[in-house]
């Protein structure tokens, strides 16, 4: 499949897509219908596996996870020159005017494969609390994100977990969801008498007491949050404003530009400070949602496919 473009360095595809998410996905149809050779190399679920449905994306509202990604990967079968590959994108290694992927597949066997340019959409890890329950629960009953799963709770006895930091804004923010939300607050300490006052105006117990487990049902529904002293607070729902990692190494490595986050930073063409190589979904900056990330996507490809076709037609 070896594609020869004039005065263009020869590589096995035009363009190789870490990661079949939203955003690659989204990215491998755009420029499928661009005819271009494309590779997409997935290693793994996406991250909202554990839950049950993708909110509030347009027309595919409760929509399993699973199934959203594989109507993406059905819709992909009439572009023949793409292809998708299960194997895991160990390393990328800048050439002359291209890219050298190392792969690793299933079975553990490495390959490698070339490609003119790279769209990183990894995505990223969240980082649980280390409570008991909160892994078990993640994505039901532990939740991160009003806008994914507010309306599911809405009205429902709800709680909101984390540093003062940040647990003020996500419990006003909870409070549009349901007029019964507690704060459970992980550094009393330092919840300012200003917070207090907001969360106070809103109705919003604080409870400054540690959290010792989560107890819920094998399904992933929470039922109690259990503080040290052995009290039980009963709950539908606890939202947490969960720590998250890179799901790779790969943008690190490149020394592409991070912010404090470690989200890698992009240009308005969704292009990295790396020439050639390209991000897109949760693994840049910004809100993080299916739509969102598959937007990105759609931009990166088309951005990709322009610079593509201005190095194949020089003036
Ligand atoms: C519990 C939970 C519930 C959520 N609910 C919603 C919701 O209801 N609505 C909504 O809009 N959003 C929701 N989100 C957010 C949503 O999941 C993300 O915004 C979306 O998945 C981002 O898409 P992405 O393509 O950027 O990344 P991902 O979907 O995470 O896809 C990244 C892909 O890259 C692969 N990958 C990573 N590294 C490598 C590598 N080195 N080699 C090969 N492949 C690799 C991964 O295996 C994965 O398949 C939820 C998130 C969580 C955690």
């Amino acid at each position: 499949m070896r594609h020869h473009a004039p005065r263009q360095p020869l590589t096995d595809v035009d363009v190789a897509i870490v990661g079949a998410g939203s955003a690659g996905l989204s990215a491998a149809l755009v420029l499928g219908r661009c005819l271009r050779r494309v590779l997409v190399l997935d290693g793994g679920a996406p991250r909202n596996a554990p839950s049950p449905a993708v909110q509030g994306f347009f027309t595919r509202d409760g929509t399993k996870p699973a199934d959203l990604l594989h109507l993406g990967r059905e819709q992909l079968q009439p572009y023949e020159t793409v292809e998708i590959r299960e194997a895991r994108v160990m390393g990328i290694t800048p050439k002359d005017k291209h890219f050298e992927l190392t792969l690793e597949g299933r079975t553990g066997r490495t390959s490698t494969v070339t490609a003119r340019k790279v769209l990183l959409a990894t995505g990223v890890e969240d980082e649980l609390p280390p409570i008991d329950g909160m892994r078990q629960l993640w994505g039901r009953g532990v939740l991160h994100c009003p806008y994914c799963h507010g309306w599911e709770v809405r009205n429902q006895p709800l709680a909101v977990y984390g540093r003062a930091k940040l647990v003020t804004g996500l419990a006003l923010l909870v409070s549009r969801w349901s007029p019964d939300v507690v704060a459970c607050v992980e550094d009393p300490a330092y919840l300012t008498a200003n917070a207090r006052r907001r969360l106070r105006q809103q109705k919003i117990q604080v409870r400054e007491e540690p959290i010792i487990r989560l107890e819920g049902t094998k399904g992933g529904e929470l039922r109690h949050i259990v503080f040290e002293s052995g009290a039980k607070l009963a709950r539908t729902a606890v939202f947490i404003h969960a720590h998250q990692h890179q799901r790779t190494a790969l943008a690190e490595q490149l020394g592409c530009r991070r912010n404090s986050k470690g989200a890698v930073w992009v240009d308005k063409k969704q292009q990295t400070t790396v020439p050639g190589l390209y991000a897109a979904g949760d693994t840049t900056p910004g809100t993080q949602q299916a739509l969102l990330a598959a937007a990105e996507g759609s931009a990166a490809a088309i951005n990709i496919n322009e610079t593509l076709t201005r190095e194949e037609c020089p003036k």
